[in-house]
């Protein structure tokens, strides 16, 4: 019988090997690439006008959850403009530079697909924040919560991937519906960097 029963152990330790090196990986995984948070990190982007006039700050701050994102604009033509994070760090030599929305899940456009999270045919772009509003002022105040990017480095979601990000303020506002909307021609770019 202890002659069995070595067998037995021989035969299914290796599975068992194999298991457990799954579970570390996964473990190394999620801890390493995936859902990484530092809460207190922060960032900030200087918005300019295609002209090169300073037009606000947005500031950006980790938690546990997700990125606050604190904006203060100034100098926009009154009413709703689409905020949006792309996918370059560039506003220069022009703000095509900062390429399309920042979309790490290979997502369509638009919180009306869902959250950006799971299905990767549907839920809005990781870049994608809700529509800002500036007052009659030209200046615009607004906080937002988004768990579509990262301050942290590795995750694909984060904002300090190979050739960074920058933040957006778009003509028109967006209509989080099907497709990219129309929202006109890019009005003030701020690169996102580290402090
Ligand atoms: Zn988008």
């Amino acid at each position: 019988m202890p002659g069995r029963l070595g067998l037995v152990l021989l035969s299914v330790s290796p599975i068992v090997i194999v298991l457990v090196a799954g579970v570390i990986l996964l473990v190394l995984r999620s801890g390493g690439g995936g859902d990484e948070r530092t809460p207190g990190l922060t960032a900030e982007a200087a918005l300019v006008s295609p002209a090169g006039d300073a037009m606000g700050v947005i500031r950006f701050l980790q938690t546990a959850g997700g990125v606050l994102v604190i904006a203060e604009v100034n100098g926009l033509a009154p009413g709703g403009h689409a905020f949006i994070i792309h996918e370059v760090g560039a506003c220069t030599p022009d703000f095509a530079a900062a390429g399309d929305h920042f979309d790490p899940t290979d997502a369509d456009h638009g919180f009306i697909h869902g959250a950006w999270q799971g299905d990767d045919s549907g839920g809005g772009h990781g870049g994608d924040l809700p529509n800002i509003y500036a007052a009659s002022d030209g200046s615009a105040r607004a906080d937002f919560f988004t768990d579509g990017v990262t301050l942290d480095t590795g995750p694909r979601h984060s904002l300090f991937d190979d050739d960074g990000s920058a933040i957006i303020v778009h003509e028109r506002a967006d209509t989080y519906g099907e497709g990219e909307a129309d929202t006109g021609e890019r009005v003030a770019c701020g690169v996102i960097r580290r402090p």
